[in-house]
């Protein structure tokens, strides 16, 4: 599978069509007819990108872009209608990474994709692989978790672990969305595994500081949870 589109919009005919076209190239994809479920299922299945009409139902798209860039980088393609090229400016503007006019060729929407998560991704590789809060330093070049001062040893998935939820404070992750990010789509575990990870970093953690903490969010999952002040 070559990543998850997320397709925010709330003509059928064309959102059906995206999402022929973007199957046959190998990506899966969500459809959240309105804006409101456009957010919801970002939350739900964070996406690797997102097509994101402007007029939709219940929230419209400016709002949802605004809702995405408060807690995400990921790759947003703005579908504009014909004419509209103030809504292209305002989009680059407000966080968008690309936009696309419809009615638009296929092959040139699948090229945008293709463009906007190669350039994601190259951005990504540049991002600092050090995280640091109070008392406590996760080091990915050199794999080293420092908590209180001390150099703790940590085998490798809890290491993981801890900085893929460290790198979005606050955010909620499921179990299965763990599994996928950090064990990777090939592994066939169950999402006890997170569960034992989790428990394993909670022993090495527990106590260190009241500002962060690894937290249970019953029926959904974790989050590293950052305390302000
Ligand atoms: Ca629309």
């Amino acid at each position: 599978m070559k990543g998850k589109i997320l397709v925010v919009e709330d003509e059928r005919n064309i959102a059906e069509l995206i999402r022929l076209y973007l199957e046959k190239e190998g990506f899966e994809v969500i459809h959240a007819p309105d804006g409101g479920a456009g957010i919801a299922e970002f939350e739900r299945t964070a996406p690797d990108l997102v097509l994101l009409d402007i007029m939709l139902p219940v929230m419209d798209g400016w709002q949802v872009l605004k809702e995405i860039r408060a807690s995400s980088k990921t790759p947003v393609i703005m579908l504009t209608a014909k004419g509209e090229t103030g809504d292209k400016v305002m989009g680059l503007e407000n966080g968008a990474d690309d936009y696309i006019t419809k009615p638009f060729e296929v092959k040139e929407l699948i090229a945008r994709i293709h463009a906007v998560m190669r350039r994601y991704g190259e951005e990504k590789k540049d991002e600092k692989k050090r995280l640091a809060f109070d008392k406590l330093v996760i080091d990915m070049d050199s794999f080293e978790l420092t908590v209180d001062g001390r150099k703790v040893d940590v085998p490798p998935k809890e290491m993981e672990l801890l900085f893929h939820l460290a790198s979005s404070p606050n955010r909620v992750f499921t179990r299965n969305q763990l599994l996928d990010e950090v064990w990777g789509f090939d592994y066939f575990g169950d999402s006890r595994t997170v569960d034992v990870h989790v428990k394993r970093l909670r022993e090495k953690l527990e106590n260190v500081s009241d500002k962060w903490s690894l937290k249970t969010v019953w029926g959904v999952g974790y989050k590293f949870e950052v305390l302000n002040g």
